[in-house]
């Protein structure tokens, strides 16, 4: 890359798949790496060490959000997200285009960017590429994302056409607003739904503008596993290999997996998190429900090779009671788990791609979760 105190070394390719270091001057991201979503300035239920001790590398933060509560000024003139939320390592935060577009009713999207309404006190509010990039260098991100469309789906071409180059009408504006701001990163993105030459066309437009790393938007929003892949067989290709590649919003442990297989660098979901919540953990042998009557008198834990502090403390006889009870502890420990869990997951992930074995890795991963569960006692 051109700005040294930012760049990605690869490391090692395995087919498609690659692993490597995205060095960055708040520390290390190793690839392909899974980013866990702190919304509001925190990971739920997660102190910030707690995330790190899981093996995260880097966070994800939502402008939307932020600035909305406690607004971006506010978080400034504390000194920055980092020492806000007293998370010291890279930060990367989306450019709040995804949540405005969800607003469905509360907004208005013209060329200039979007207007909308607070989803918290219905305070007017635009959102623009400049007003992203403003408010992305108030949180001090170290990875800032270009304001963008992300495509509904599902989308006709001429639909998908339309919003593809508005994206990159906007790619542009973000690239000039973001100006020159060495160790911070800024990412465009790739849109142009299911249709290959969109894409295409997308990431030429992207290439030529330049940016440090190239995101893929306009997937996971319902298109299905399938029809995901179908894109991710040929979209990283049509990017700079020397650059990170992003899928945003991505998702369950075998999308992440068929991601990485087709030469995804970074992931970021809500999804281990959330489900931590809601009493769902992913484990090496797929997802337990731990609301689910045959773990109340199990006295095993969720997964006896996790080295996380809820499997190596508690049984799932303790998981089910205080989720039952609607103890706090429950979200605490299964988040951890989750966490911990997707992070083994992309650990393995980058150890597999680097010896050459992804093949057979990507074969016990599925082998593993196919029942579900370990049978009950
Ligand atoms: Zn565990």
């Amino acid at each position: 890359m051109s700005d040294p105190a930012f760049r990605f070394d690869l490391a090692a390719t395995c087919g498609a798949a690659r692993t490597g270091t995205i060095h960055t001057p708040r520390g290390p991201i190793r690839t392909p790496a899974f980013m866990p979503v702190g919304t509001a300035a925190t990971v739920k239920a997660m102190l910030p060490e707690s995330v790190a001790a899981t093996g995260a590398d880097i966070l994800l933060g939502n402008t939307y959000h932020l600035m909305l509560r406690p607004t971006a000024e506010r978080v400034a003139a504390l000194g920055g997200l980092h020492r806000f939320m007293n998370w010291s390592g890279p930060i990367l935060t989306d450019s709040g285009g995804f949540q405005v577009m969800s607003l469905t009713g509360l907004r208005k999207m013209t060329e200039e960017g979007v207007r909308f309404a607070s989803h918290i006190d219905g305070s007017r509010h635009m959102l623009s590429p400049e007003r992203s990039m403003e408010i992305q260098r108030l949180l001090g991100s170290d990875i800032v994302m270009a304001f963008d469309e992300c495509t509904p789906y599902p989308a006709t071409r001429e639909q998908a056409q339309a919003s593809m180059e508005l994206s990159m009408r906007w790619a542009r504006r973000s690239r000039d607003a973001f100006g020159d701001r060495p160790g911070h990163a800024l990412f465009g993105i790739m849109q142009g739904s299911t249709f290959p030459d969109l894409r295409a066309q997308s990431a030429e437009t992207l290439r030529e503008i330049g940016f440090d790393g190239y995101a893929i938007g306009g997937l996971a929003v319902g298109e299905g596993q399938a029809a995901m892949f179908e894109v991710l067989d040929y979209a990283p290709g049509l990017l700079p290999a020397d650059r990170p590649r992003y899928l945003m919003g991505v998702g369950k442990p075998d999308d992440i997996v068929g991601a990485v297989q087709r030469g995804v660098d970074m992931m970021d979901c809500v999804l281990p998190s959330r489900s931590g919540r809601t009493g769902q953990a992913f484990t090496r042998h797929g997802v337990v429900n731990i609301k689910n009557a045959r773990h109340a008198e199990d006295p095993r834990p969720l997964d006896e090779a996790c080295t996380c502090p809820a499997c190596r403390g508690y049984s799932r006889a303790y998981l089910h009671h205080v989720f039952r009870a609607g103890e706090i502890i429950s979200s605490m420990l299964l988040t951890w788990h989750n966490l911990h869990y997707y992070q083994e997951l992309m650990a393995g992930l980058r150890g597999a791609i680097a010896a050459g074995t992804l093949d057979s890795f990507v074969a016990d991963f599925h082998a593993m979760r196919a029942p579900g569960d370990i049978p009950p006692l």
